[in-house]
């Protein structure tokens, strides 16, 4: 078997997991893993279905926008997700969801902000929301970087949310992470006032996301 069509089967068990937590519905989110070493990626199809995924219609592109498969159109946001593997080489995987609590934030135009220890340790703090691009365009992914800054996670305006990370396992965490802690926030919102953890009582749990979890390549020299 190819390391390609591996990797293949990698993108479509992410899928089948992120469809299982009702992170994405027919046709929507993307997600992709780099192909390690070479300016390439695999991402999942245009109008992904979760219910019928073959490895066969996932689509083997490089970074450059050239379509190794033929058999499938890559996903019309594939600029966010060339852009973040070109930018943070430790990137190891994207995904992109709707999810439905990260999407209230998002038409709110509404940072998460930590309001528990858990987004300090795996998501490296705050997750901000960016300010409007439409989705596929030139200027979102460059509006995704900037938001993101030093995490790993960022709400994207009037759409949803992009998780990046060094493994698929701790994406597909964080994806779920991502929404549960927007579910509890925007319920928490509707009682009363929300208190969120410090920057000082974040500071320790910082420092464990920035030596374990941090996709920016210079960030322990710092
Ligand atoms: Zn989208």
């Amino acid at each position: 078997m190819t390391e390609i069509h591996k990797l293949k089967q990698e993108l479509v068990k992410i899928c089948t997991e992120i469809y299982k937590q009702n992170l994405v519905i027919l046709g929507e989110g993307n997600i992709s893993v780099r192909v390690t070493g070479k300016n390439e990626m695999i991402i999942t199809p245009a109008g992904n279905d979760y219910t019928a995924l073959q490895p066969s219609k996932m689509v083997h592109m490089g970074l450059d926008d050239n379509v190794f498969d033929n058999k499938s159109k890559p996903s019309s946001e594939f600029r966010m997700h060339r852009s973040i593997y070109l930018q943070r080489p430790r990137v190891q995987c994207i995904i992109h969801t709707h999810s439905p609590f990260a999407s209230t934030l998002a038409i709110l135009h509404h940072n998460l902000p930590v309001i528990i220890e858990e987004m300090a340790i795996f998501l490296g703090g705050s997750v901000a929301c960016t300010n409007y691009c439409p989705a596929g365009s030139e200027e979102l992914p460059e509006e995704i970087l900037r938001t993101m800054k030093k995490q790993n996670a960022a709400i994207i305006a009037n759409h949803g949310v992009i998780v990046v990370g060094k493994t698929y396992d701790y994406c597909i965490k964080i994806a779920q992470l991502v929404e549960k802690m927007a579910q509890i926030y925007l319920g928490a919102m509707k009682i009363g006032e929300v208190k969120t953890i410090t920057a000082k009582n974040q500071a320790p749990f910082i420092k464990a996301f920035n030596e374990k979890y941090s996709t920016l390549k210079d960030l322990l020299f710092a």
